[in-house]
């Protein structure tokens, strides 16, 4: 096989092609398949003249190697962005989407869905360095115009939101932001831009923790950050002022995990809603919140705007003794519990949004589970899960 040249990037790929192609250059890699890890700090010029003026793609080890740019760049290609930064893990890349979009006396909007972390950074951190944080009910669409300030920087969107799965309406929220001149920044892991291709509906700054699906090994810490031509200086600028730097050998990985992205995704997405229904029919269950499902409140939303679901969904038991809830996950042989996600193996997690919840009430009806489901067989899984719910009704 001769050294393929770089494929020029082409619009009319599919998401899965771009998946395997974008980001890779064979020929400049000896024909070898994948850019290999790339360790450096110190880049050598060759002149004088090269070194006063930096002239050459790679100056040092915090703004760019090629492994960096391959991910970098087939991660572009993929969101339909006009560029995207790498960083060592999702929170690091959220922080690096706020502090690009928001400044001391500005105004910033946060749904009361979002990652329990990115909450404690608007409150911990932005509100120290003098930003205002208004969280809003992550079901307000155009609403969200009467809470917007004249000052209002930055609206943070997240959906289906974490642990409460709630869905939002973006291109709605993203309308009314830009009519004020705020940035629109998306915590889009869930769905990825294979499910939801984020600039495209008018989000700015899209975030994904690539932690999750792309690792798809619970191996690897690692974000991602992409924004429109309109945002990408000001995140480029930042990422580079804070020099939040992944390890190559994590990039590396992530990468590696990117290519079959499409297809497990697929996986996690049809088993997920096969698990969903399942949940649905149990006698031990209030309800389930999965967006895919037609009974959920955010269906019509994700219907029109999504293209699929992942993998994880929330499940709300009718009311038991907390003993009992414990019994039937202390049993769970397929089932880890840990936080984290998008990983082959199956997880649970019992969640409570309560104690932090500032804008809406979290009161489910009763005890809340969430699910991540995994690559193993349904019938295991569900097996294991009706020991589960033997034992909780032994224990009620
Ligand atoms: C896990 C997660 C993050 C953070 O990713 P880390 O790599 O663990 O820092 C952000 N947002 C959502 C929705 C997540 O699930």
């Amino acid at each position: 096989m001769s050294l393929t040249p770089k494929p020029e990037s082409k619009p009319t790929f599919g998401a899965a092609t771009r998946l395997v192609h974008a980001g890779r250059d064979p020929g400049a890699q000896h024909g070898f398949v994948n850019t290999p890890i790339y360790r450096g700090s110190t880049v050598l010029y060759p002149t004088y003249d090269a070194i006063k003026h930096r002239r050459g793609r790679y100056n040092y080890g915090t703004s760019a190697t090629p492994t960096m740019d391959s991910l970098t760049d087939a991660w572009t290609e993929l969101a339909g962005a006009a560029g995207t930064v790498v960083t060592p893990s999702g929170l690091s890349a959220l922080t690096v989407a706020l502090m690009a979009a928001v400044s001391a006396g500005d105004h910033l909007l946060v749904t009361d869905s979002a990652y329990r972390p990115t909450r404690q950074f608007c409150d911990g951190v932005l509100a120290r360095f003098g930003v205002a944080v208004t969280y809003y009910d992550p079901t307000v669409g155009v609403g969200i115009a009467e809470l917007m300030r004249p000052n209002t920087k930055a609206v943070l969107v997240e959906a289906p939101g974490s642990q409460s799965f709630e869905m939002q309406d973006i291109p709605a929220i993203a309308a009314v932001a830009h009519a004020r001149g705020a940035c629109v920044i998306m915590d889009n892991t869930w769905a990825t831009p294979l499910l939801f291709p984020p600039h495209a509906r008018g989000v700015d700054i899209a975030v994904e923790a690539g932690t999750k699906y792309l690792s798809g090994g619970s191996d690897l810490l690692i974000g991602l950050a992409s924004a429109n031509a309109a945002y990408y200086p000001a995140l480029r600028r930042t990422f580079d002022h804070l020099a939040p730097c992944a390890g190559a050998e994590d990039i590396f990985l992530a990468l590696r995990g990117m290519r079959t992205m499409a297809l497990r995704l697929r996986e996690h997405g049809r088993v997920g809603l096969e698990m969903a229904r399942w949940f649905q029919a149990r006698p031990e269950v209030l309800r389930v919140l999965h967006p895919g499902l037609p009974e959920d409140p955010g269906h019509d939303i994700w219907k029109r705007d999504f293209s699929g679901a992942s993998g994880l969904f929330g499940v709300i038991l009718k009311p038991v003794p907390e003993a009992a809830v414990a019994a039937m996950l202390d049993g769970l042989e397929l089932f880890g519990m840990g936080f984290s996600w998008g990983g082959f193996e199956s997880l649970v997690i019992p969640f409570d949004c309560t104690p932090y919840r500032t804008a809406t009430q979290w009161a489910p009806g009763g005890p809340a589970l969430r699910f991540h489901i995994g690559l193993e067989d349904v019938a295991d899984l569900q097996a294991d899960l009706d020991a589960g719910f033997a034992r909780l009704r032994a224990a009620s």
